[in-house]
C-alpha cells in the first residue's frame, strides 16, 4: 500500500490545558492590550469561577466589558447586536468564556468588527479576508473544540439549516482549557458535547485523503492529515474511557479532565481534517427536530460506520481504520473485522449509557422525511468529499433508514 505523507496544521499560537491553567489568562491577554471584551454564556455570569476570573483580571489592570446576550442558536441578528456592543467598547482583545456557541459568537463578533457585515458574505470556506481581533478562548464545556478550530456556525433565518463560516483566520489566538470550568456543566450538556467530541475524533481519523495541491489556496479542511492521526486516536481513547464516568458522576475531577483533554485533542484533529457523514446528516436532522448537535452526531455515528464497513466500494484500509478506533475504545479482538465491529458496538453502548437516543424515530423523524433529509445532507459537498467511502444520496438514505429503525448491526 502506498502512503503519501502530507499534512497541514493550523493552531492557536498558545494552547494551555490543565486544572488551574486559567491563571495564565492575564499573561496571554496582556500580549494584546488592556481593553478586553468578554463574551460570556449568560448562565456563567453568577458563578463563583467566572466572578473570580474577572476580579483577577481587574486586579491585574485590565478593563473588562462583559457581553452575555448570547442565544445558543446564534441567530445572525444577535451577532450584529454583539458586534455593535463591541464597536462601542473598541477592545484590544476578545475573551470568550462559555460553550461552543459563546466561542463561535466571539469569532464572528471579531470578524464583524474588523471586516464588516453582513455575515452572509463569509458563508462557506476561505472567504474571510484577513485576521480579526485577537481572541482568547476559554471553553466551559468539553465538546466542540471551537477553541482551536477554524469554523463557526450560525443560524440565518434565510437558510433551512445552520450555516458555517470556515477560515484559518477564525482560529483563536490562544486557547486556555481548564477542566475546572466544566465541573458545573449539566448532565445532558456533558453527554451531548462529549459524544460529539468522540464523533470528531472518529470522523477525523477515518477521513478520506485529499491529495494536497500546494500551488493553490489550501482548503480549510484537508482530509486525512499526517499530523493529526495519532492525536485523533488519543482523543478517542480519552473520551471512550471517561465520558460515561463524567456524565454519571459530574463531580469526578479525573473523568472531567480526561473528557476535556479528549475534546481538545479531537478539536486539534478535526480542525485540520474536517468531519464527514455524521455531521453532514446531523445538520438537516438538527434543523428538523431542534435537537442538540451532539445528540444527532452521536446517534448517527454507529450507522455511518456500519455503512462504511459494509459498502462494496470500501477498501481494506477503511476497515483497518475503523478497527483502530475499536482498539482505542478498548477492543482486544484478534481480527480487523472483529475490532471494527467492536468499535460500533462500543459507541452504541456508550450512547445507551449516557442517554443518546438509539434511533431517528425516537427524536420525532418520520420515514417520509428520510429522502429529503438525505438530499439536504448531500448538499454538504465538502463533508461528503472526505467521507471514507463514496457517499452518493443512496448511501446517505441507507444510513438514515438504518438510523430510523435503530439497526446498526446488519
Ligand atoms: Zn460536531
Amino acid at each position: 500500500m502506498k502512503y503519501v505523507t502530507a499534512g497541514t496544521l493550523r493552531l492557536p499560537p498558545r494552547v494551555h490545558f490543565g486544572y488551574g491553567s486559567r491563571a495564565q489568562l492575564s499573561e496571554v491577554l496582556r500580549l494584546h492590550g488592556r481593553w478586553v471584551l468578554a463574551i460570556v454564556d449568560p448562565f456563567l455570569i453568577e458563578t463563583p469561577i467566572f466572578r473570580e476570573t474577572i476580579t483577577r483580571l481587574e486586579a491585574d489592570g485590565f478593563h473588562v466589558a462583559v457581553h452575555s446576550d448570547i442565544s445558543p442558536e446564534l441567530p445572525t441578528a444577535s451577532l450584529d447586536a454583539a458586534a455593535a456592543f463591541a464597536r462601542e467598547h473598541a477592545p484590544d482583545v476578545i475573551l470568550a468564556i462559555g460553550g461552543g456557541s459563546a466561542l463561535d459568537a466571539a469569532k464572528l463578533v471579531g470578524l464583524l468588527v474588523t471586516h464588516g457585515g453582513p455575515l452572509s458574505r463569509y458563508y462557506g470556506e476561505n472567504l474571510v479576508p484577513g485576521p480579526s481581533l485577537p481572541l482568547v478562548a476559554v471553553p466551559t464545556t468539553a465538546g466542540t473544540g471551537s477553541e482551536v478550530t477554524p469554523v463557526a456556525v450560525v443560524s440565518d433565518p434565510e437558510h433551512e439549516m445552520k450555516v458555517g463560516i470556515s477560515s484559518p483566520y477564525l482560529i483563536p489566538t490562544a486557547a486556555i482549557v481548564d477542566p475546572e470550568f466544566t465541573l458545573g456543566a449539566p448532565r445532558s450538556v456533558t453527554a451531548f458535547a462529549g459524544i460529539d467530541a468522540l464523533v470528531h475524533a472518529v470522523e477525523s481519523y477515518t477521513a478520506a485523503r485529499l491529495e494536497p495541491s500546494w500551488d493553490t489556496t489550501l482548503p480549510v479542511f484537508t482530509g486525512r492529515n499526517a499530523f493529526t492521526e495519532s492525536v485523533a486516536l488519543r482523543a478517542a481513547e480519552h473520551l471512550g474511557s471517561s465520558l460515561a464516568a463524567a456524565v454519571g458522576d459530574p463531580g469526578n475531577r479525573g473523568a472531567r479532565e480526561e473528557v476535556a483533554f479528549g475534546s481538545l485533542l479531537a478539536g486539534v484533529a478535526f480542525g485540520a481534517t474536517g468531519t464527514h457523514l455524521s455531521h453532514a446528516l446531523q445538520y438537516p436532522i438538527g434543523a428538523a427536530t431542534k435537537t442538540p448537535h451532539g445528540l444527532g452526531t452521536g446517534l448517527l455515528l454507529p450507522y455511518v460506520l456500519r455503512a462504511c464497513l459494509t459498502d462494496a466500494d470500501a477498501d481494506a484500509e477503511v476497515a483497518e481504520r475503523i478497527a483502530a478506533i475499536g482498539g482505542a475504545l478498548g477492543s482486544t479482538a484478534a481480527t480487523t473485522e472483529a475490532r471494527a465491529r467492536d468499535a460500533i458496538s462500543s459507541i452504541v453502548a456508550l450512547n445507551r449509557t449516557i442517554g443518546v437516543p438509539a434511533s431517528l424515530q425516537e427524536i420525532g423523524i418520520t420515514r417520509r422525511q428520510l429522502p429529503h433529509l438525505a438530499e439536504l445532507a448531500s448538499r454538504s459537498t465538502r463533508l461528503i468529499a472526505i467521507a471514507p467511502v463514496p457517499a452518493p444520496p443512496a448511501l446517505l438514505l441507507d444510513i438514515l433508514e438504518h438510523a430510523y429503525t435503530g439497526r446498526s448491526d446488519s
